[in-house]
């Protein structure tokens, strides 16, 4: 099911591009232009491989639905860069019932001081 999992072990540490399983604290931004999308305190494991978000930065993100109407893209507020999806009502026990599947790469992760 999860296809993504042997990768992990390789790319276990930020800025290698993989933040599936990679609970510190701090701030996920835009990788393309440093804007703050989402605090790694609504990050939640989905299970899926990838990392999974329940709410974003208000403002930061930007929705915008596929051509075929079933899955809605997330983009960067700020400079458009792909994030990845957005999905609802899949029941997972957060605030929102929302999970937005985000592409590690998509994103730089800033530490808590
Ligand atoms: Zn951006």
């Amino acid at each position: 099911r999860c296809i993504h999992k042997f990768s992990l072990i390789l790319e276990w540490y930020p800025g290698t591009g993989e933040y599936d399983k990679f609970f510190s604290e701090g701030i996920y931004g835009c990788a393309g232009c440093g804007t703050p999308l989402y605090k790694s305190s609504t990050k939640f494991n989905s299970g899926c491989g990838w990392p999974a978000f329940y709410e974003g930065f208000p403002g930061a993100i930007k929705r915008t639905a596929d051509p075929d109407g079933r899955r809605i893209e997330i983009t960067c507020a700020a400079c458009e860069g792909h994030l990845g999806h957005v999905f609802k009502g899949e029941g997972f026990n957060t605030p929102t019932d929302e999970r937005h599947c985000v592409n590690s790469i998509s994103l730089k992760f800033v530490p808590a001081s």
